[in-house]
């Protein structure tokens, strides 16, 4: 059966065996890096366990179609809100949401077999939101699967994943995402170059396959990152104010455009140390070669560690135009 997941056969083999053992676990942990998959598997997993095909999840029969949908009575997912905790207002999933789920839980499935409760992301459960959970893992209630969905599983208690059925989602090889393009009818040299952009993200390669508007954006973010060496200090604080008013209007807006400058200086660090097989931005190589004969390769990597710590800096709620403004005032400048 086909579950129409990229790269991830050994993640799918591991649930199947489960599943036709009719061992489906009462609680899963579905750990990996940002979009590869482990909220389609999550989903898969619940059309398995509801489907009404023999060949399961058959994903065409109504249970199947209306838990892709999202509007399924019995499966849930539970995921990050702004509530009030003890140290104020808070975003995260708290102790209330999961008071929520025992309660429903406590009751059969409305309409399928089993019930599923998706937590995603299962490390945004905060302190006593976690150990609410622990106490539902220690005596979970019939019908019910738990999936809990990490990036980072580190921040789980031990207590509850040594309760879970761990499953890894790895980054597919850029060959399969690259494959699975093509099986959507991206045309080849298009293919090649969105799944090196990828990195191995196969959600976003297939998002932007489908939204051309997200590629011209990549343009702009390219041709802004390139011009940054050639700004004098006035001009790189404008741009820094410009850039923390667009952060406060669209934070993930901002954090994409950092993405995408920081794959343009790792690019700019491979060519500079003769590693161009590794380029990911492959259809500008030419300008690639003149950024790294321009600038020293201790200033292009400094200037890609500075671009992830900035990153790790915004989402943490620092200053944003303190630390755009320390970003940019270290970029590497080009020497005339
Ligand atoms: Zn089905």
């Amino acid at each position: 059966m086909s579950w129409g997941l990229i790269g991830q056969e050994r993640a799918q083999a591991a649930l199947e065996r489960g599943l036709a053992d009719g061992r489906a676990a009462h609680a899963y942990l579905f750990v990996g890096p940002e979009r590869v998959g482990k909220r389609t598997l999550a989903l898969k997993l619940a059309q398995a366990l509801n489907c009404e095909d023999d060949e399961r999840p058959c994903g065409e029969c109504s249970t199947c179609r209306r838990i892709a949908g999202g509007i399924h009575a019995d499966v849930q997912t539970v995921t990050v809100e702004e509530a009030e905790d003890d140290e104020g207002m808070r975003k995260g999933i708290h102790v209330s949401q999961i008071r929520e789920i025992e309660r429903v839980t406590a009751l059969k499935p409305f309409e399928g077999l089993t019930r599923v409760v998706i937590i995603d992301p299962a490390e945004e459960m905060n302190a006593a939101a976690q150990n609410a959970f622990l106490k539902t893992l220690e005596e979970p209630p019939p019908q019910v699967v738990f999936v809990l969905v990490a990036v980072d599983e580190s921040r789980l208690l031990p207590t509850i994943r040594s309760r879970c059925r761990r499953l890894e989602l790895r980054l597919p090889s850029l060959a399969d995402v690259e494959a699975a393009l093509l099986e959507r009818g991206v045309e080849g040299e298009r293919a090649r170059l969105l799944a090196r952009l990828s990195r191995g993200r196969v959600g976003w390669a297939l998002e932007v396959a489908d939204d051309a508007s997200l590629l011209e954006r990549r343009e702009e973010s390219l041709a802004q990152a390139r011009a940054l060496g050639s700004m004098g200090v006035a001009e790189r604080l404008a741009l820094a104010e410009r850039l923390a008013g667009g952060f406060r209007r669209d934070p993930e807006g901002l954090l994409a455009e950092l993405g995408a400058w920081r794959g343009w200086w790792r690019d700019v660090l491979l060519v500079r140390s003769g590693s161009e097989d590794g380029v990911a931005n492959i259809d500008r190589l030419p300008e690639l070669r003149e950024e790294a004969s321009r600038c020293s390769r201790e200033g292009a990597a400094a200037f890609v560690r500075a671009l992830g710590d900035a990153g790790r800096q915004l989402r943490e709620n620092a200053q944003p135009r303190l630390v755009l403004e320390t970003l940019l005032l270290g970029a590497p400048a080009a020497e005339a």
